[in-house]
């Protein structure tokens, strides 16, 4: 009965402990958003707002203006648009541009994205027909040029997210790309997935292309999240070239993929972090976890390692050991971070272990703020590369209740 109240007024959507060893999980919410962007975020909440109306004029104004200067500066592109996520973003520019016309795009390009997002559905949903050429491992300029004919309304370019195809490979740079596309008349649309709007080997991480360099290269339109590396609320940004935003800010699908004032509001804040790059590792969430350094992951394992093994006793074993972060959600898909976990074993004969450790990993689900690791190799690993409010997770610990023998 208790049990039943408690679970009644407890909140549907909880905060959670990832360690999980994936630092931007779709599963898990994605990006945590900047302090900055939370509290823009209830400021715009509880109160009336000027989303879409100028204060100086006193006229209706456009909700997007709030996030189009920054992102025009970001990306160094002529226009944005903004709208509810990136596959809504792909729906959007392709159906603007494309409709009962083909789209040409390379078989190794063909992606599906966790959630069931396939790149041929949503083109087919778009009301575009798929032109595709080249094969899964290669595809050169020439299968381009010889596929463009007169129902061609568009070429699509797809960044290789949660894949990579490697040995015997080819594919052909935006820049050619774009060069072909618009000596035939043609736009060329880049959906980044990730991108990210700042270099990030300057922050020690691996290549990624910049949203601004796709654009140097020529992309007539590119496409990307809102919550994977920018690090801010879900959302789907389109930037580029003036006259073809226009097109898709007039697609009356747009009305039906607008985003909500507190995404703007949080996407707003957290653009205006980018401003000041000195600062961004410090104040964006999911850079700084990225960037976290090694060693100060390894100094966190030491100190709560005896914490945890005084609460598990001796059913099983928790040691540290050095482990490799994910970056997630299809970003830099092969590349991996050096982390630190703790690493929970339950005792006794490998058959005893494989029943024990789904509830090792339950009880952790149990805590307060649920722990969430993952199982490997006959053990779970909590990565602590996430890891940031380590007095709660120590807090919390007492109440960790092992699970009985099977
Ligand atoms: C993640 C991703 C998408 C989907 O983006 P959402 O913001 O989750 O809708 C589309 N294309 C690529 C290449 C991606 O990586």
């Amino acid at each position: 009965m208790l049990e039943h109240v408690a679970r009644a007024v407890e909140p549907s959507i909880r905060r959670v402990f990832n360690l999980s060893g994936t630092v931007i999980h779709t599963n898990l919410g994605r990006a945590p958003l900047a302090v900055e962007a939370i509290d823009a975020v209830v400021a715009s909440a509880g109160e009336a707002s000027n989303l879409e109306y100028d204060l100086i004029a006193g006229t209706r104004g456009e909700r997007d203006d709030h996030v189009t200067d920054s992102l025009r500066r970001l990306s160094k592109a002529e226009a944005a648009l903004v709208v509810n996520n990136n596959a809504a973003a792909v729906l959007l520019a392709l159906n603007s541009l494309a409709n009962r016309r083909e789209v040409i795009i390379s078989r190794g390009e063909q992606i599906e994205i966790g959630g069931a997002f396939r790149m041929p559905d949503v083109m087919t949903r778009a009301g575009c027909r798929l032109r595709e050429v080249g094969t899964t491992n290669r595809t050169h300029l020439s299968d381009y040029a010889d596929a463009i004919g007169p129902r061609t309304a568009a070429i699509l370019k797809v960044h290789p997210s949660n894949y990579a195809v490697s040995g015997f490979t080819a594919t052909v740079d935006e820049s050619e790309l774009a060069r072909l596309a618009h000596e035939r008349g043609l736009p060329l649309i880049v959906d980044l997935g990730s991108g990210s709007l700042i270099d990030l080997e300057a922050f020690g991480l691996p290549r990624e292309p910049t949203v601004a360099s796709i654009v140097e290269r020529g992309a007539d339109l590119v496409t990307f999240s809102g919550d994977k590396l920018l690090g801010g609320p879900q959302a789907g940004l389109i930037v580029g070239r003036a006259k073809l935003v226009e097109k898709l800010r007039r697609n009356p699908l747009r009305r039906a993929l607008r985003v909500d004032k507190m995404t703007l509001a949080a996407l707003a804040a957290t653009l205006r972090l980018y401003f000041d790059e000195g600062l961004l590792a410090a104040r964006l969430p999911a850079l700084r976890q990225l960037t976290r350094p090694t060693d100060k992951i390894r100094v966190m394992a030491e100190t709560l390692a005896p914490l945890v093994t005084a609460q598990i006793g001796d059913r099983a074993s928790v040691s540290i050991e050095p482990c490799l972060s994910q970056i997630g959600s299809g970003s830099l898909p092969i590349d991996r971070l050096a982390s630190w976990a703790l690493i929970v074993r339950p005792r006794g004969s490998s058959r005893k272990i494989r029943l024990q450790l789904g509830a090792w990993a339950l009880a952790f689900r149990m805590l307060p703020v649920p722990v969430i690791g993952r199982i490997t190799k006959g053990a779970l690993v909590l990565d602590l590369r996430c890891l940031e409010d380590a007095e709660t997770f120590v807090g919390q610990l007492h109440q960790l209740v092992p699970p009985v023998d099977p």
